[in-house]
């Protein structure tokens, strides 16, 4: 399985001067060809090749006067770049033949050195390296300090360097990760992602987003106003930018290492985990749209998924064709919609529902039917003999 592994890196002033430099080719690269195929299109033209378009925005642009300093970045650099284009290209002419799930996609936009997030690629082509020393040998930008959080589990095939808004480096190795499979666990688990809890398990547990991460968003929120404050163009202005990227920063930090202990330990006590499909696209349009981007449920499903994959779990999302909430998860009767205010009903069978644990516990029933369906082929009797034509 490919996982990424992610790590600070500290480089020196010369370093982060190199990084700047490969960065800026790397956007350059990429706007040359995102504007050829942009101008061929205008010109009514065919869309430009992969292979023709590295060669005239890498291979001949290099010859150029305008364009020759491109020679002092890592080839590989520019490469990923404009495989980035072609992805990004890819992604939008499916997402218009409507062969991608999801938010539509738009079609890719020229690169600016203001963007939030400067980054390169190196592939193993590149011949990076992890020195014994533990410095990150990088062609043409040097050996980088890095700090091990933890080990890497094996060799990886590329490193992608970021600078965020906060102006920190990061590397993020791809690895492909060897499975870890878990001893059996008894228990299976729906999970509801809910507004008022974080998440709801289907055995009753409610897990509310820890007290450090809320005053962290609430700390955010205030340094975001006061940004709103500040006069357009003013030095004050810049100093709250970077004040307001550090901060949130901190908070996905918090979120992600608390959303990881939370799978693992999810992962870890269940053989089977069944999370709602959010549409969290549907959702987000909505004034809900803060809550749920606040809590991060995107990020947390996928690492669920990823670790169940891992340790050998099922691990499904269930279709919300079912209306988790207005079900009765004991009778299975249909009780009708309820709105948000109602925490708790009692159905004519006499079950008594707290809202979120019925639903959690209903999403479970639905991810089991699902996984039962899936072995449907194994399960159905063969044809009684004798009648056959
Ligand atoms: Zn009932």
């Amino acid at each position: 399985m490919q996982l990424r592994y992610n790590y600070r890196v500290y480089p020196t002033p010369a370093q982060q001067e190199a990084l700047a430099r490969a960065f800026g080719c790397a956007r350059v690269v990429f706007n040359d060809g995102l504007r050829i195929r942009q101008s061929a299109r205008e010109d009514g033209l065919p869309y430009v090749s992969d292979g023709e378009l590295s060669k005239r925005v890498i291979t001949e642009a290099k010859k150029t006067p305008e364009r020759q300093w491109l020679g002092e970045v890592s080839a590989v650099v520019l490469q990923q770049s404009i495989a980035d284009l072609n992805t990004a290209y890819r992604n939008f002419f499916s997402s218009l033949a409507g062969k991608r799930k999801g938010r539509k996609v738009a079609p890719p936009r020229f690169r600016s050195r203001k963007d939030n997030r400067q980054a390169i690629r190196f592939t193993a082509n590149a011949r990076f390296k992890v020195l014994d020393s533990g410095r990150l040998r990088l062609p043409k930008i040097g050996d980088l300090a890095v700090r091990w959080s933890r080990p890497l589990p094996a060799d990886p095939t590329s490193v992608t360097i970021i600078k965020d808004a906060a102006g920190r480096y990061f590397a993020s190795f791809v690895v492909a990760a060897p499975d870890q499979p878990l001893p059996r666990a008894g228990s299976e688990v729906g999970i509801d992602l809910g507004l008022t809890h974080f998440a709801v398990l289907s055995d009753g547990t409610k897990i509310a987003a820890p007290k450090f991460l809320r005053r962290a968003a609430r700390k955010l929120r205030g340094l975001q106003q006061n940004l709103s404050r500040k006069r357009r163009g003013s030095a004050n202005r810049t100093k709250a930018v970077v004040k307001v990227a550090k901060a949130h920063a901190r908070v996905a930090d918090t979120r992600r290492d608390w959303q990881h202990k939370l799978s693992t330990t999810i992962i870890r006590d269940n053989q089977a985990v069944f999370v709602e499909d959010l549409c969290v696209v549907g959702l987000g349009r909505t004034r809900l749209a803060k809550s749920v981007h606040d809590a991060g449920w995107a990020s947390f499903t996928a690492m669920l998924e990823y670790k169940a994959a891992r340790a050998g779990r099922a691990f499904a999302k269930i279709d919300r064709f079912a209306p988790t909430s207005q079900t009765c998860s004991a009778c299975g009767r249909l009780d009708g919609p309820k709105p948000l205010s109602v925490r708790s009903w009692t159905c004519p069978c006499g079950s008594v529902h707290d809202r979120d644990v019925n639903a959690a516990k209903n999403i479970l029933a639905a991810g089991r039917a699902e996984s039962l369906n899936a072995c449907g082929a194994q399960v159905r009797p063969a044809p009684r003999a004798g009648t056959a034509p």
